[in-house]
């Protein structure tokens, strides 16, 4: 339970593809309780629609589905250049499933029925994964982001966030060293029902900046935020402000 804190988090707007309702209702809760944002869709079609026009950091997609078969969906996105890790979840721990779901271009897979602690370990994995980062502490600076356990710290010390907050700087230090645009930010941190102004990023930047003491959220006029890339020069080290 997180009651609105994040825990553990590391990817941010996730999409969940699955028709059987109480199991779509799982695991989107289970989701949202560690920290994500989460739509959901029950058919091939929507979710399908879903992926090739919304922008996810990871998808969870049943292979059974009605209007549109999974491994369908999965090769129309790929097909399109859709490029978002998706975790297959089969109906049983078929070979045949597996092989087919990556030839179509799955990242990896569950076979149900599974323990909720293994999707979100290998959702986790997944978005590291796609943003390069082969372990689960991101560090910027003095900023240090453990995506397993959802803590940040500045040289050492703890800071608390809230779940918006962690959001948008684990996204920015899952892409350190390139410009992030506001509206790439608004697309990843919030769901189809958040009020999606792009003013609230900024709002959300500034009071990064303020817990965290140093201006590790670069603002690049014009274009977005950056955050540099690990092994750069210390942002705190940077000139600011000439
Ligand atoms: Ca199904």
């Amino acid at each position: 339970m997180c009651a609105g804190l994040h825990c553990g988090d590391d990817a941010l707007r996730l999409l969940v593809v699955e028709d059987d309702k109480d199991l779509n209702r799982q695991i989107v809760s289970a989701l949202e309780q560690a920290g994500y944002a989460v739509d959901s869709a029950s058919d091939g079609e929507e979710g399908w629609f879903l992926g090739d026009t919304e922008s996810y950091d990871a998808i969870v997609l049943d292979i059974g589905l009605p209007k549109k078969d999974g491994l369908s969906v999965l090769e129309e996105w790929r097909r399109a250049g859709r490029k978002t890790p998706v975790l297959l979840l089969t109906a049983r721990d078929r070979w045949s499933d597996k092989v087919q779901g990556f030839d179509a271009g799955a990242d990896d897979y569950v076979a149900k029925p599974f323990h909720m602690e293994e999707v979100l370990a290998r959702l986790r994995a997944l978005v590291r994964r796609a943003a390069g980062h082969a372990s689960s502490e991101l560090s910027c600076g003095p900023v240090r982001l453990d995506t397993r356990s959802g803590r940040v710290s500045v040289e050492g010390n703890p800071i608390r966030l809230t779940s918006h907050e962690y959001r948008l700087l684990s996204y920015m230090m899952h892409h350190s060293g390139r410009i992030v645009s506001r509206s790439e930010l608004v697309e990843h941190l919030y769901d189809q029902d958040f009020d999606r102004d792009s003013n609230t990023v900024e709002v959300f930047v500034g009071r990064l900046r303020k817990k965290l003491g140093v201006d590790v959220i670069q603002t690049i006029r014009g274009l977005g935020y950056l955050v540099a890339a690990p092994g750069a020069a210390s942002p705190s080290a940077l000139p600011s402000g000439h």
